[in-house]
């Protein structure tokens, strides 16, 4: 019997997402400072064992059905194949996002573990823009890694992007050409308050509509026919299909109501939100001997409280402590 992860809105959360580190090797300016930030001890990182104890009490206990690694750079964790493979053999989809640096080498092994596919992040197909947006001059490497992926049979993969204006926001269409030549799936996501620089500027963010637009400058957009359910992205089939690109309107087209998932941050806090200003602690409760059952609830407890929307069209809207980098993306 499983206890579904329901909050007061009819909401079900099926989908984990799972934050394996903060810790990240590139500096994505809409992520993060140059500098870096003041990574989690290790202490207080939740250890392999005590992931996949939370993964197994979710898929077993509370109905998740997909797990996805994230970060920061899941590749950074040094237990990422164990803790794949033991949640491969839970039964789930499991799939990791990553900035695909270091795939190259890891990509087979990931997909013998278990994994099923990948999310990667990529901007730009200039390796100067590249240098630019994320600080690190590593485009080839990133590049070798997707390659590696699809070698490994780690598809569909899906690639993220972010467009930020007046450095890549006249871009859009060659990376979707980039992506259809080399038979990746595009998504483009609205930049969302979410940095830990708090630099975040409404008036600056390049909106869903214009990322249509300048992509319809190019090719032909017209509405995909599949169901769109709780996927963020709105699909659109590119010159008749079958290929499709997606925009994610995160902060102009809110899809809240849909949402169906949950977040554990690498230290063992439960965010029912990417903008929830509230945690819950289930680091304390694993490590102070409580048993299944009793993490279970709170896990259950923690989810009674999401709020209906993210609100950030709200005047009382505050961006959350934790960047995106630290929640889990
Ligand atoms: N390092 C991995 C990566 O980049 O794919 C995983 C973690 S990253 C935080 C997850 C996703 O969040 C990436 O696709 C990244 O582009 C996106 N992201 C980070 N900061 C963002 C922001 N402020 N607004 C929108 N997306 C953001
Ligand atoms: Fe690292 Fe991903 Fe943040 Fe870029 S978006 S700095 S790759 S965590």
């Amino acid at each position: 019997m499983t206890t579904p992860l329901a909050d007061r809105f009819g909401r079900v959360a099926t989908d984990l997402r799972v934050s394996l580190t903060d810790r990240c090797n590139l500096r994505c300016s809409y992520c993060m400072p140059a500098e870096g930030l003041d990574w989690l001890p290790t202490d207080e990182t939740l250890t392999d064992d005590e992931v996949v104890r939370l993964v197994t009490i979710g898929v077993e206990q509370l109905g998740i059905r997909e797990v996805r690694f994230t970060g920061g750079e899941p590749l950074l964790r040094r237990g990422l194949l164990d803790i794949v493979a033991r949640s491969h053999a839970l039964g789930v989809e499991t799939s990791l996002t990553t900035n695909a640096l270091g795939l190259q080498r890891t990509a087979q092994a990931l997909a013998d573990a278990g994994l099923d596919r990948i999310n990667a992040s990529l901007d730009t197909v200039r390796p100067e823009t590249f240098a630019t947006i994320t600080r690190r001059d590593r485009f080839d490497d990133v590049v070798a890694g997707l390659e590696a992926a699809k070698a490994a049979g780690l598809g569909p993969i899906k690639i993220n992007a972010v467009l930020l204006r007046g450095t890549n926001d006249d871009q859009a269409p060659e990376l979707l050409r980039w992506c259809l030549e080399h038979g990746y799936d595009l998504r483009f996501i609205e930049q969302m308050p979410l940095d830990a620089q708090h630099d975040w500027n409404r008036a600056a963010m390049v909106t869903a509509d214009e990322i249509f637009e300048s992509l319809s400058g190019e090719f032909t957009l017209t509405p995909h026919s599949e169901p769109r359910g709780s996927a963020p992205a709105e699909l659109f089939a590119v010159d008749g299909g079958p290929a499709t690109v997606g925009i994610i309107a995160s902060v102009t087209r809110p899809f809240c109501g849909d949402c169906d998932r949950v977040r554990i941050t690498a230290d063992g806090q439960v965010r029912n939100c990417l903008f929830a200003r509230h945690e819950s602690d289930l680091r304390t409760a694993l490590r102070s001997g409580a048993s299944d059952a009793v993490i279970a609830e709170r896990w259950v407890v923690a989810m009674r409280g999401k709020a209906a929307g993210h609100g950030i069209d709200d005047e009382t809207f505050l961006q959350p402590d934790r960047p995106m980098s630290a929640i889990g993306g």
